[in-house]
């Protein structure tokens, strides 16, 4: 087998940083989704990290393993928002400057939400791949800030791992994770650690079908680029992988099991049925494991539970009203 970028070694080694800024969240049983997949349904409520995502795990564990000198320097990110706003947390938190880098695609409320964290908002480009290119630039000039990917850092996806280790260890006959999948660096993470634990446990990565670059990088054999949509209710899963991709790339082609790929109509359902019959509120990225379960896109064909992944809450407060009373 060939050598990944990220052991669950890795993992283990960076969950006291990462829970220095991160909750270790709880799992919920959940009757309405069990019912309607036929099987033993858990969240695992990601949703109610500070900062409402996951991404505060990646962001711990890298900025926190920083030195003193790193430190001064700062750090910057491109971000669609979750990672960005985990970034400014910790480095809040740690009392260091924090830049984010946003597409003019990001809903207003995020922008609002980085800069009442305390950050350097810079804000342009049609793309995220456009945020990101500024990011280096500055990362790279002398004396610059150190760049936080969002995924392609071992140290972040080693961080987003400790989610995978959790839900192992509290769910510990687990058959099948469901995993909302992007760039790649919670699935990736996430897969290390069950994969290692429960090596039995089947791992599903959960895609936005426009736009989904992994599903077609991993179709493709090798990282492609694909078209970003600017409208999707998952705007977290928005962006490409990296065409050099040595990180998550292989790591979820070598041990996600399977990916599913949710329309709008099935997200919006989601986050309709999370709220409405769970009162939970989910964005869409958060809720696309739950749309798979009821657009039964998932098999469980055997009696061992299946942990859906709720990575995140924050959806625009007006996308929320409109999902709550809309028939
Ligand atoms: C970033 C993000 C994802 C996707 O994570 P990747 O590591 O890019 O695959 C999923 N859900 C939410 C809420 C996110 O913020």
């Amino acid at each position: 087998m060939v050598d990944l970028a990220v052991t669950v070694r890795d993992i283990c080694a960076v969950r006291p940083t990462v829970e220095r800024f991160a909750e270790a969240t709880p799992v919920r049983p959940c009757d309405g989704f069990s019912a309607v997949a036929d099987a033993h349904v858990l969240l695992k409520l990601d949703n109610l990290q500070p900062t409402g995502s996951f991404k505060v795990r990646g962001a711990a564990a890298r900025i926190g393993s920083l030195d003193g000198e790193a430190r001064a320097r700062g750090v910057i990110t491109a971000s669609t928002g979750n990672h960005g706003r985990a970034v400014a947390h910790v480095a809040r938190r740690l009392g260091i400057p924090a830049t984010v880098c946003l597409s003019e695609n990001v809903p207003a409320g995020k922008v609002e939400a980085l800069r009442r964290l305390g950050c350097r908002v810079d804000v342009g480009g049609a793309s995220q791949d456009e945020a990101l290119v500024r990011a280096r630039a500055a990362a790279s000039a002398d004396g610059g800030p150190t760049l936080v990917h969002p995924f392609l850092d071992p140290v972040v996806v080693a961080g987003q791992g400790t989610c995978g280790l959790e839900l192992a260890e509290q769910v510990p006959e687990v058959g099948t994770v469901l995993v909302p999948l992007s760039g790649g660096g919670l699935a990736a993470g996430v897969a290390v650690a069950v994969r290692s634990l429960r090596p039995t446990a089947r791992i599903v990565g959960v895609s936005m079908d426009r736009g989904a670059a992994m599903h077609a990088s991993l179709a493709a054999g090798h990282p492609v680029e694909v078209a970003e949509v600017d409208d999707s209710l998952a705007d977290s899963l928005q962006g490409g992988i990296g065409l050099d991709n040595d990180v998550t790339f292989p790591i979820v082609a070598a041990l996600v099991d399977e990916v599913v790929l949710v329309t709008e109509d099935e997200i919006a359902a989601g986050m309709r049925s999370a709220l409405v019959d769970h009162r939970l509120v989910l964005e869409g990225a958060g809720a696309v494991g739950l749309a798979a379960i009821l657009a039964e896109k998932v098999s469980a064909d055997d009696r061992s539970p299946v942990v859906v992944v709720c990575s995140g809450a924050n959806a625009e407060l007006a996308q929320i009203a409109r999902l709550a009373t809309s028939p």
